[in-house]
C-alpha cells in the first residue's frame, strides 16, 4: 500500500503500518496508561476517541502550517460559531499562530518541507510518519501546541516529569529520527517546536538528544514484538480495565471489595 495524504490515517493504513500513535496506544506512555483492547478496537474501527478541543485548535494551528487550513475550516464546520465567527478556542489558534510567526527563529524550524509521509522496516514492523516539518540534511520538526511548556506532571516512582518524557514525545523523536536515517542515510537532530495555549503565548524550540532517542529506540525494539503479535491477533489484548473502552464493554460478573476501588496507590 502506497501512502499518501489522504489515506495515511486510514484503517487500511493502520493496519499494515505501525504509527507512533498506536504504538503508544499499546504500550502507554508515563502520562497516559496502556490500553491493549482499546488499541486493538481503535484499530478494527469498533472504537473511535473524541475529538477534543484541545486536539482540534492543536489541528488548527498544524492546519495552518501545512497550507491547509482552508480545508481544515470547511471539513470543521463546527469552529466556527452560527453568525459564522471563529469560536473563542480557535481565535485562540489564530493567536498562537501570529505569536509564532513574530518570532523568525521559530519559523526558520518551520520552514522545511511539510508533512513529509516516509516508512521503514524496524524491529519486524513496517512503520510510517508524517513530519510536520523536514529540512532536509538538516533536522526533523514537530510542532505541539500544549497547555504549558514548564508545567511538571508527577509521576509515580519517576517523580516529577517534563511534557516531552510524559506525553512519549522522546518516543516520537526516536522513531522519527530512525526512519528518516532507514530513507536518507542520514541521522538528523530532532526538535519539538512548541507553543502554550496559556493567555500569553510561551514558545521554545527543544532538543531532545540523540542519547536519550537512542535509549528510547531500544524501548521500541523491545515492545515492538509484542504489538505485532497483537495486531496479528495471536493472543487476546490485556483490557487496562479503567479507559472509556474498557468501562463501555464491562460485563460485570461478580461483587468486588470496597477495597479494591482505588487499587495499589
Ligand atoms: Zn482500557
Amino acid at each position: 500500500m502506497k501512502l499518501t495524504a489522504e489515506n495515511y490515517f486510514s484503517e487500511e493504513a493502520n493496519r499494515e503500518y505501525l504509527s507512533v500513535s498506536q504504538y503508544k496506544d499499546f504500550t502507554g506512555t508515563l502520562g497516559k496508561v496502556a490500553c491493549e483492547a482499546e488499541a486493538l478496537a481503535k484499530l478494527n474501527g469498533e472504537w473511535e476517541m473524541e475529538k477534543t478541543t484541545a486536539l482540534m485548535v492543536g489541528s488548527y494551528v498544524d492546519a495552518h502550517f501545512e497550507g491547509s487550513l482552508d480545508l481544515f475550516q470547511a471539513q470543521n464546520p463546527e469552529i466556527f460559531t452560527k453568525k459564522g465567527e471563529l469560536r473563542s478556542e480557535y481565535r485562540k489558534a489564530e493567536e498562537i499562530i501570529n505569536r509564532i510567526e513574530r518570532d523568525p527563529y521559530f519559523m526558520k524550524f518551520m520552514s522545511g518541507e511539510k508533512q513529509v509521509i516516509m516508512t521503514a522496516d524496524l524491529f519486524g514492523a513496517k512503520w510510517k510518519i508524517k513530519i510536520d516539518s523536514l529540512i532536509p540534511d538538516t533536522c526533523i520538526v514537530d510542532l505541539k501546541c500544549m497547555k504549558s511548556l514548564r508545567e511538571v506532571k508527577y509521576v509515580k516512582d519517576y517523580g516529577y516529569m517534563d511534557f516531552i518524557q510524559y506525553w512519549g514525545y522522546d518516543i516520537q523523536g526516536a522513531v522519527y529520527q530512525e526512519v528518516v536515517y532507514q530513507n536518507t542515510g542520514k541521522r538528523l537532530p530532532f526538535y519539538i517546536a512548541a507553543v502554550s495555549k496559556e493567555k500569553e503565548p510561551d514558545l521554545e524550540i527543544i532538543q531532545i538528544d540523540d542519547g536519550h532517542l537512542k535509549e528510547k529506540l531500544c524501548e521500541v525494539e523491545q515492545n515492538t514484538p509484542n504489538i505485532m503479535r497483537l495486531k496479528n491477533e495471536e493472543f487476546p489484548p490485556i483490557r487496562c480495565g479503567l479507559c472509556d473502552y474498557c468501562k463501555h464493554t464491562k460485563v460485570l460478573e461478580r461483587p468486588i471489595h470496597y477495597s479494591e476501588l482505588i487499587g495499589e496507590v
